[in-house]
């Protein structure tokens, strides 16, 4: 009967199943790649003081361009680099490494923001990316880019991943010439840890079309990668897509946002606009704007992270896993004697929740999220009774 009243695009949509959310017992929670930590308490006074000071914006709308915001994400990415973790501090004040230094000021006009970097890359695919030609993306990435493919009935062309599970640089620029669809990947890649190097995607972009779009998506690389925001300045066919939900405590704000030319900025606010004439909610632009301003909190967060998952895996090597090197706050790993299913029930038979994905190819691998040094000591001792059975 309901299928006599939908509409026929329904028939494409296969919604993305996120990590599970059990209400039965209180797990310790390691399989969304969710912050352990809480945000900076800044941000909880800016919210309170914004809700206690100014009941009456709630009844307003806010405001439509987020500016406040923008300026506040531009200069924490002026701060830090766009590499949280390897950034400095000093009395207070946070400089780049050397290394992840961008040689030029980001500007907010290269900022758009949205509901999660869920939202905005749903407008990016809606702005760059064609139903009449192929996009390309690596056979294993983050689960939602073929979900939008299905939403905008956007034809993919997907490419297998090496042998040692890096992304095949050279055959996703091969097929985009033939497509001519744009390129998308996530660097670091998810659920694999993975990232290129900027030097590798400066070659990739200079050899592809400067008509090709290039949308690279760097939800993790405040842990550990390489940010290619300092590439804009050569590029004006790169995106760069960056979320709060990891590396800034932020997942239950749901902010995420672009980098890019003003130009391309511009046509991602005429989707949006097109959709729903209002950005973020206010209280969400007061919490990102104050979570901005407290880079150092965020760098320290950051280094823990990498730190406790360096001893995680550790731990796992000389456990006889097999773990790829990972430059994100997560772990994809699996062990020669147990398979992917097996490990993740044990785990949950011992309170801690950690993520299976059944897909061929790898279901025998566990994607860990790192917590605190407390909770993966806890999933330590989880593992070795499992290994132990
Ligand atoms: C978590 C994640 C996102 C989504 O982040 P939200 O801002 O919470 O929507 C986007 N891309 C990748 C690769 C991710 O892992």
């Amino acid at each position: 009967m309901v299928t006599m009243i939908t509409s026929n695009r329904m028939k494409n949509l296969h919604p993305y199943v996120p990590g599970e959310q059990p209400k039965d017992r209180d797990y310790i929670k390691l399989n969304a790649n969710e912050n352990p930590y809480a945000p900076s308490p800044a941000v909880t006074k800016a919210v309170v003081d914004f809700v206690q000071a100014h009941p009456e914006k709630l009844g307003l709308y806010p405001d439509p361009d987020s500016l406040e915001l923008h300026a506040a994400i531009a200069d924490m990415l002026n701060q830090s680099g766009g590499v949280l973790c390897r950034a400095k501090v000093d009395g207070g004040k946070v400089t780049p490494a050397p290394e992840d230094k961008i040689p030029f000021t980001v500007t907010p006009d290269m900022i758009y923001s949205g509901n999660g970097s869920d939202e905005v890359l749903s407008f990016v695919f809606y702005a760059f990316f064609d139903s009449g030609r192929k996009f390309v993306m690596p056979e294993f990435t983050y689960s939602f880019y073929p979900v939008y493919a299905g939403f905008y009935n956007i034809p993919m062309d997907n490419v297998p991943l090496r042998s040692d599970w890096s992304l095949d640089t050279d055959e996703m620029l091969k097929r985009a010439a033939a497509n001519q669809g744009g390129i998308i990947f996530a660097n670091p890649n998810a659920p694999t840890g993975i990232g290129l190097k900027r030097e590798e995607v400066r070659q990739m972009i200079k050899k592809a079309s400067p008509d090709e779009i290039f949308i690279v998506d760097e939800a993790y690389v405040d842990f550990g990668g390489e940010s290619c925001i300092p590439l804009l300045a050569e590029f004006k066919n790169l995106v760069i897509v960056r979320t709060f939900s990891k590396s800034l405590c932020g997942a239950g704000q749901r902010l995420g946002y672009i980098v890019a030319n003003p130009e391309l900025v511009n046509i991602v606010t005429t989707v949006k606009n097109s959709v729903n004439h209002f950005p973020i909610d206010a209280v969400a632009q007061v919490s990102g704007t104050a979570a901005c301003h407290d880079v150092a909190y965020y760098v320290e967060t950051s280094k823990k992270v990498a730190e406790v998952r360096d001893d995680f895996y550790s731990f796992l090597k000389e456990n006889g896993f097999y773990v790829i090197p990972s430059e994100t706050n997560f772990l994809f790993a699996k062990h020669p004697n147990i398979g992917g299913d097996e490990l993740y029930k044990g785990i949950k038979a011992e309170g801690l929740l950690i993520r299976h994905f059944s897909t061929p190819g790898i279901e025998e691998f566990v994607r860990i999220t790192i917590g605190t040094k407390e909770q993966m000591e806890e999933l330590k001792k989880a593992f070795l009774k499992i290994l132990k059975k």
